[in-house]
């Protein structure tokens, strides 16, 4: 993990764009600047929507979208949020392809692999995988953030963006962030979290997780939440 000097003027200018999200209604801010060179002074943020290519993940109950489309969705609106904001922005994949190459048995590992690659060799500060989740119960919902338990500083940025998901207006069912064992938590010493944005099986969030603007909602919560963990450092 490198060590951050976040200057004043950078909280000042990641507040500025916060107010302008704000004031935009979240939706219309961000237009999608490209990342050009890294900044050294600014956090690289490492970005990874779950799934890919053969890999669909969970399916919408109604919508029979694809969790991997709809965590590229976000992820990318993440990315704009990110970069707007000044940020270092990395994603594991940037298309509908998985990263494993061939279809041979393990991809699912290689797939894995490759995305802790994309982390290690952007000296990654921060990484948020995104993801939708799935349960028998149909009634299940809401948003979840999954840290590494033994990593203080992933439950506070988990902590942090469960908050500000709490927050969205269409959470019915505030959570606390959980402790997961999961092979992309451990990929960096840095903080890293999962996002389960909510629950593909249920009929509202399958509604509204396939819809845009809450696609952007969610996203610019994710990115209140990252900022503020910054902000404390
Ligand atoms: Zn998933």
């Amino acid at each position: 993990m490198k060590t951050l000097f976040i200057k004043k003027s950078f909280l000042v200018a990641v507040a500025a764009v916060i107010a302008l999200g704000i004031c935009l209604g979240i939706c219309a801010g961000f237009a999608v600047k490209e990342a050009s060179a890294i900044n050294p002074n600014m956090p690289t943020v490492v970005i990874d929507a779950g799934h890919g290519g053969i890999d669909n993940g969970v399916q919408g109950v109604n919508s029979k979208t694809d969790e991997a489309d709809i965590n590229l969705a976000i992820a990318r609106f993440l990315k704009g949020n990110f970069t707007a904001a000044g940020f270092n922005c990395v994603m594991t994949r940037t298309n509908e392809a998985g990263l494993y190459g061939d279809t041979s048995k393990g991809f699912k590992m290689r797939d894995m692999k490759k995305r802790k690659e994309v982390i290690e060799n952007s000296n990654a500060d921060m990484v948020i995988s995104v993801h939708q989740n799935s349960c028998s119960l149909p009634s299940k919902r809401g948003s979840i953030v999954f840290f590494e338990k033994s990593s203080e500083v992933s439950g506070e940025l988990a902590a942090n963006i469960q908050s500000e998901l709490n927050a969205l207006p269409q959470c019915v069912k505030p959570s606390g962030a959980m402790y997961g064992d999961y092979y992309m938590l451990k990929c960096t010493q840095s903080p890293s979290v999962i996002v389960e944005c909510g629950f593909l099986t249920n009929p509202e969030e399958d509604k509204l997780l396939n819809d845009e603007t809450y696609q952007r909602a969610v996203a610019y919560a994710i990115f209140k939440g990252a900022v503020s963990y910054f902000a404390n450092k």
